[in-house]
């Protein structure tokens, strides 16, 4: 592609993302394709000679699409959201242009500096202490490995990049039950295994915290076993139910026991911003290291986590790595963040920071959550007094599930799976579903940008009209089959 090319289709591109985004409300959420149907409309072998560009934009527009869900529809209620603000977008465009490396302070300065006063942004604006320094990874599963692999240094001191696992002891890690599979693939990546994660139970209620006179009783029956506990992962905004732990109590207990305690905040985390809030994690200051994604709910387009550490030192004595080739014979003292990550190459993540927090300010995305919060705490209560309905776990910010229930008997999992099912194939809104003891509910969490409290209320219209066209009594399949 020549340079005048690249403009002209830099700007049909530009055209394309703002006509998308206006259009958004008109497409189904959920895509609505068949599997494989994508893959049939895809050449089998890649082309020997180059194709116009006209050919290639026409099929992106056609194909592709129509396969898409579309996360930044405003009625997308479902997982949790994965904004793209439109100044970040720019900011994504223009480093996508300089396609920077950032490895080391050398192989792009202002990737670096900028990543630094970004993540001391970040920290002032959820409040954390000036002790804590930030690293944005590309995701929270990889700042969660980055923690246990600090947990596990930390207990072998520092042998265990070296020596391996083998023949050492056996190193155990404690989590609540509400923590995200991201900490179980911890385990298996940093060598701790599976077995060695002891998930503890949380209290039942709101907002559902890990008990923790339990997980001190574990912590002393490994150690009295043999075992070498290591750290501590505390949860505050589960994925499932928005589950939240006592942040100040596991901190105790972890300076009791000589632990590290990482906090995944993955969700909840940005909405911190946000004073009244903090107290889902009070404690926080207590912690190792934290970890929440400017990538979901605060509007950093894929990918950007933040990730907070009290000890850099054991970080980067633990991620840092240094064959000739990468030796820098600059000053001393410059942040390389390669040394603070796992993957040697890093994005300009920082950019789509600097441009999101200077052009909406921290009022301004504050604003928007405290209205998401609250819409979703509006319609819990109206679930609640619907007929029918029940709300089976009441909001954590604004999160929340419930379940369709017309009848007291019969196969109420299998009539939710139907409801989601129809729900989600009809397309005006999307919901996924969680297991609560053995209820089976429906998610609710309202965070994209563009939600109105209208589509709040519309996407409940949907769930009650197509609640309506089921009959009780039958007994449906469950959705196992369909996608
Ligand atoms: N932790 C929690 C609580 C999450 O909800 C998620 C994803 O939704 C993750 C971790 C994993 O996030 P990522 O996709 O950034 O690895």
């Amino acid at each position: 592609m020549n340079i005048d090319d690249f403009r002209r289709w830099s700007h049909q591109a530009a055209d394309w993302a703002a006509d998308y985004h206006q259009g958004l409300r008109e497409r189904p959420v959920r895509a609505q394709v068949a599997p494989g149907e994508i893959a049939a409309q895809i050449a089998d072998t890649p082309p020997e000679q180059g194709e116009p560009f006209e050919a290639i934009f026409a099929d992106f527009e056609r194909i592709i699409p129509p396969g898409m869900t579309h996360w930044q529809h405003p009625r997308f209620f479902a997982y949790f959201p994965s904004n793209a603000a439109l100044e970040s977008i720019i900011a994504e465009q223009l480093a996508g242009a300089m396609s920077a490396q950032g490895m080391l302070w050398q192989t792009s300065p202002a990737l670096t500096e900028l990543e630094t006063r970004m993540t001391d942004w970040l920290r002032q604006a959820v409040g954390l202490p000036g002790g804590f320094q930030g690293v944005l990874q590309d995701t929270a599963s990889m700042a969660t490995l980055c923690a246990m692999l600090c947990m596990r240094e930390r207990a072998l001191q520092g042998k265990g990049n070296r020596a391996g696992l083998a023949g050492g002891p056996r190193i155990r890690i404690y989590a609540s039950e509400q923590t995200h599979s991201s900490i179980d693939k911890a385990t298996w990546l940093s060598g701790i295994g599976q077995d060695n994660l002891v998930k503890i139970r949380s209290a039942p209620g709101h907002p559902w915290p890990v008990d923790v006179p339990a997980m001190a009783e574990a912590i002393r029956a490994d150690r009295a076993a043999g075992y070498r506990p290591a750290g501590i992962i505390g949860c505050v905004g589960g994925t499932s139910i928005g589950g939240c732990d006592d942040i100040a109590a596991l901190a105790a207990l972890a300076r009791a026991e000589d632990l590290y305690l990482h906090v995944d905040a993955a969700w909840a985390g940005s909405a911190m911003i946000v004073p009244e809030y903090r107290g889902l994690w009070a404690g926080i200051d207590q912690a190792d290291s934290i970890v929440f994604n400017p990538h979901k709910w605060l509007g950093v387009p894929m990918e950007c986590s933040a990730h907070f550490v009290r000890d850099p030192d054991l970080l980067v004595s633990t991620l840092a790595i240094q064959p000739e080739y990468l030796k820098t014979h600059g000053k001393d003292g410059l942040i390389n963040y390669s040394e603070w990550s796992v993957t040697l190459g890093r994005r300009f993540r920082a950019l789509k920071l600097w441009f999101l927090l200077r052009h909406q300010g921290l009022e301004g995305l504050r604003e928007r959550m405290r209205n998401h919060v609250n819409w979703a705490q509006a319609l819990a209560r109206r679930i609640a007094d619907t007929p029918g309905f029940e709300l089976v776990t009441e909001p954590v910010l604004s999160l929340f599930s419930f379940r369709y229930a017309p009848v007291a008997n019969g196969d109420l999992n299998a009539l939710n799976l139907e409801l989601l099912t129809r729900i989600n194939d009809d397309g005006r809104t999307y919901l996924t579903q969680t297991k609560v003891g053995d209820k089976l509910a429906i998610r609710f969490q309202v965070g994209p940008f563009e939600t109105t409290e209208e589509d709040v209320g519309q996407a409940f219209e949907v769930v009650r009209e197509i609640a309506g066209s089921l009959q009780p009594g039958t007994s449906y399949p469950g959705n196992q089959n369909r996608v």
